[in-house]
């Protein structure tokens, strides 16, 4: 088999459900991997994009890393019978000649292509991804199939924010979620207190409630933050410093008895590695964020829940950052605690399949062949644009 195009594309991404309302600008990069493969008619294609939060690659991926993969050797991507891609070939062709170190964006770049490899793979193997996944890893499925979940979103509104930020988590819960996540640090103290005090009115306790804090608390700010939200007890506190702050991370951890979550703007093993030594945080109840397309991709993910697993944190404490399905696959393959879904944010990217069934809480990742992007009527469309000539 053969690679036969690459194509991306930079797209906007809204972080609400009314992309008129302002959202930083935010972009994604789309891509499609092309092969000679051909299932019911048609070439297998593999999507992929550039997860969620981070902007488009679309400059690393033109300049760099398509040209890599286009010009390598066919063998050099295959897997011994050279039936299908080998996704841990593939990135290490990616990956030739880049230095250790200054991982930067190209770590979402070469995660956008990466999970389009798993998709390509999976679909070549005509299995969804987390079975795909379950015969590479030699692990076996979660015994009900469900992955736990919970809808991330609540983002500040323009106008009438508590008002519009309660509405959205009352469609979550009638959806069928049963934890949900809101962002804080972005207004005052006291105004975010109220926030937390509008959705925990709606929720059965402060364990259904996750906040973050998105890393714009200096030190100061959130050793105060911790001290107000721990009465509350809830799910977690997210993103509470900035990133490489390990120091007031670990004087958090001290001060708050509730979990803390983090991971999630750290990229690499190499700053991984840093957390598990610096961080200070407590494996048998704080979360792990490490999203696996900003971290190099899955390939790379995998050796980071190795890394971290050593150091003696359970599977159960990643709930990885992405709230899309390549997520819900993985944690499910990976025997992960949960995954993020965006129900309402970040579309037509965020969510389950278009006829996915919540069950308490959970739900199972598609059966469609490779991630099942094409499950959502919205997201199958935009993919395709790129098959466009
Ligand atoms: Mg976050």
């Amino acid at each position: 088999m053969r690679i036969t195009g690459i194509r991306e594309r930079t797209v906007p991404i809204s972080r609400h459900a009314d992309p008129a309302l302002p959202s930083g600008g935010l972009t994604t990069s789309i891509v499609a991997l092309i092969t000679d493969v051909v299932r019911d008619g048609r070439p297998v294609v593999g999507f992929g994009f550039s997860s969620i939060g981070r902007f488009g690659q679309g400059g690393l991926l033109a300049e760099r890393f398509i040209p890599r993969l286009q010009e390598a050797a066919p063998e050099d991507l295959l897997d011994d019978a050279g039936g299908n891609l080998d996704p841990w070939r593939v990135w290490s062709v990616l990956m030739q000649g880049e230095k250790s170190g200054g991982h930067g964006d190209r770590t979402v770049a070469v995660g956008t292509l990466d999970m389009a490899v798993w998709d390509a793979a999976a679909k070549i193997a005509g299995q969804p991804l987390h079975v795909l996944l379950d015969e590479r890893l030699q692990r076996d499925p979660p015994a009900d199939g469900r992955v736990k979940l919970y809808a991330g979103g609540g983002y500040y509104y323009p106008h009438d924010d508590r008002r519009h930020l309660a509405e959205e988590v009352r469609r979550f819960l009638d959806l069928g979620y049963t934890h949900v996540k809101i962002k804080i640090g972005g207004a005052s103290l006291d105004e975010d207190l109220r926030r937390i005090e509008t959705v925990l009115a709606l929720l059965p306790g402060g364990d259904h409630l996750a906040v973050d804090a998105m890393n714009t608390y200096d030190r100061a700010a959130c050793l105060t933050a911790v001290d107000a939200l721990a009465p509350f007890g809830l799910r977690w506190f997210e993103d509470i410093c900035p990133p490489l702050d390990f120091e007031t991370l670990a004087a958090a951890a001290q001060a708050y008895p509730s979990p803390i979550a983090a991971g999630e703007p750290l990229f690499s093993l190499d700053e991984a590695r840093l957390l598990a030594r610096h961080g200070g945080l407590r494996p048998e109840r704080d979360i792990l964020l490490f999203d696996p397309t900003h971290c190099y991709g899955l390939t790379h993910f995998l050796r980071i829940v190795e890394h971290m697993t050593a150091c003696g944190w359970p599977r159960s404490a990643f709930w990885p950052h992405g709230g899309h399905l390549f997520t819900l696959h993985v944690v499910h393959a990976l025997g992960l605690g949960g995954s993020e879904v965006n129900p309402f944010c970040f579309q037509p990217f965020g969510g389950l399949a278009d006829d996915a069934e919540l069950t308490d809480g959970t739900a199972a990742p598609p059966t469609a062949p490779g991630i099942g992007f094409e499950t959502r009527a919205g997201l199958r469309d935009l993919f395709e644009t790129l098959l466009d000539d």
